[in-house]
């Protein structure tokens, strides 16, 4: 790969001490940071590109650690419901009508919106059949992503969704043998068993033990979100789902829960005592009315939080914006208006992210020797500050940016948007065959 100089404005370094520099640049080879130092210290000439982006503001690409590209075709389809009538009425048929073509077609639209807005890893949760296409779309996008194949064995909401515990646990292993650190590690894997209430105990043991062949894979569920799915949790198994999860040994750092709403005092302990990971989701929870996650309390705990949109069903944006936006704003009428300042909301839109992927090494802020996983923003505009500086800059970006703001994203030092266009998919294209793939979808879940 050639070497790239790109000349910054300002960089949001996201390093341990915060820095915010100005005047600074980016030397990229084979994929990573090499320098970062005064503009004036670089010569240009012995670059292959250089690239002037002075002004723009330089950010680490946006980790979101839930979602489902599975579930794009489906957004507007599935509103103002609860989660479990959202499952049986909608997004379990879907899921389970999906052909190979419909869910490449899904998850091209998602990794576009995602790759357009800002977000250059993604833990995806997969779907149960079909899950290859999402690998090979991984891979061909260019974007960084932990994914898997969903695994459900057993539904009473929708049960023609399910399948054998074995035929789950076996076509898990040979995926995860298959697209574990391929594409030169840039796509990972992430056992997905779906939530308690469609998971046997056999499922959830046996996934955790051969989670473990696979050095740096994570194990992803949901947990907690929806008061009606935690008594049924209850009733199932006797105890609270965190409380459950820990009884079965599922937990630990490598394990990221998304949700995490409904939660008592030992649980909280559970999770600070384990290391488990919480993937908060605000859009998803305000929609489907699940309630509002005690971030604040995690983060006084160091529980880790990063941020995630869920499916675009839930949410209806793939946006790290809006999700840093109401992750603040949701908490101050509850905890005051100095919780969850901008600051705090953009490291876990990036850092904590990475940290919560195990990945902290190599992505989540701008630093010698990080993959060049790079977003530039554009904060001059009307609806910005019309003075951004060291002291507002997060402010600018939480709380005044939306993705039409991002113009240009690099993964691993690839150029993949440029002046907010992608450089991988043809916008018309997708969402021509993306509406062709759910009309399709639509015929065959009415004759089911
Ligand atoms: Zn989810």
């Amino acid at each position: 790969m050639s070497s790239i100089l790109i000349k910054a404005g300002t960089i949001v370094t996201v390093n341990n001490n915060g820095d915010i520099l100005n005047g600074f640049s980016l030397a990229v080879e084979n994929g990573k940071i090499t320098k970062i130092d005064k503009t004036e210290n670089f010569s240009e000439d012995v670059f292959d590109v250089v690239y002037d982006y002075s002004n723009y503001v330089i950010i680490p690409g946006f980790v979101q650690t839930h979602v489902h590209l599975c579930q794009t075709l489906f957004r507007g389809l599935a509103d103002d419901l609860e989660l479990l009538d959202w499952l049986r009425k909608h997004i379990f048929p879907y899921e389970f009508s999906h052909d190979e073509e419909s869910l490449r077609a899904s998850a091209k639209l998602g990794i576009y919106e995602l790759l357009t807005g800002g977000t250059t890893t993604i833990l995806d949760m997969g779907t149960m059949n079909h899950q290859q296409v999402v690998f090979d779309e991984l891979i061909s996008s260019g974007i960084r992503a932990f994914a898997g194949k969903c695994m459900i064995d057993e539904n009473d909401i929708f049960p023609d969704f399910k399948e054998d515990t074995k035929k789950s646990i076996e076509e898990s292993y040979s995926l995860a043998r298959e697209f574990h650190n391929s594409a030169n590690g840039r796509i990972k894997y992430a056992f997905a068993p779906r939530f308690v209430l469609s998971c046997s105990e056999k499922l959830l043991i046996e996934t955790r033990e051969i989670q473990k062949d696979f050095a740096g894979s994570l194990y992803h569920t949901h947990s907690s979100e929806n008061k009606g799915e935690i008594k049924a949790v209850k009733e199932k198994t006797g105890m609270e789902n965190i409380e459950y999860f820990n009884s079965i040994g599922v937990l630990g750092n490598k394990t990221i829960l998304a949700h995490g709403i409904h939660v008592n005092e030992k649980e909280i302990g559970i999770l600070k005592e384990t290391d488990t990971k919480i993937s908060h989701c605000p859009s998803a929870n305000l929609k489907l009315a699940s309630g509002i996650a005690n971030i604040p309390r995690y983060l006084v705990e160091n529980i880790s939080v990063s941020l995630g949109a869920d499916g675009p069903p839930c949410n209806n944006n793939l946006s790290m914006f809006t999700e840093m936006r109401l992750a603040s704003l949701i908490q101050k009428p509850i905890h005051g208006p100095t919780s969850m300042r901008a600051e705090t909301v953009f490291r876990l839109a990036t850092i904590e992210g990475a940290k919560a992927l195990g990945i902290e090494d190599e992505i989540g802020s701008i630093e010698e020797g990080k993959k060049a996983d790079l977003v530039a923003l554009d904060l001059n505009n009307p609806e910005q500050p019309l003075i951004v500086d060291k002291s507002n800059i997060y402010s600018a970006i939480i709380y005044s940016s939306s993705s039409k703001h991002v113009k240009e994203v690099f993964v691993d030092g690839k150029h993949l948007v440029s002046n907010g266009k992608s450089l991988v998919y043809d916008k018309d294209d997708i969402f021509h065959k993306g509406k062709k793939e759910l009309n399709k979808l639509l015929k065959r879940v009415a004759n089911k």
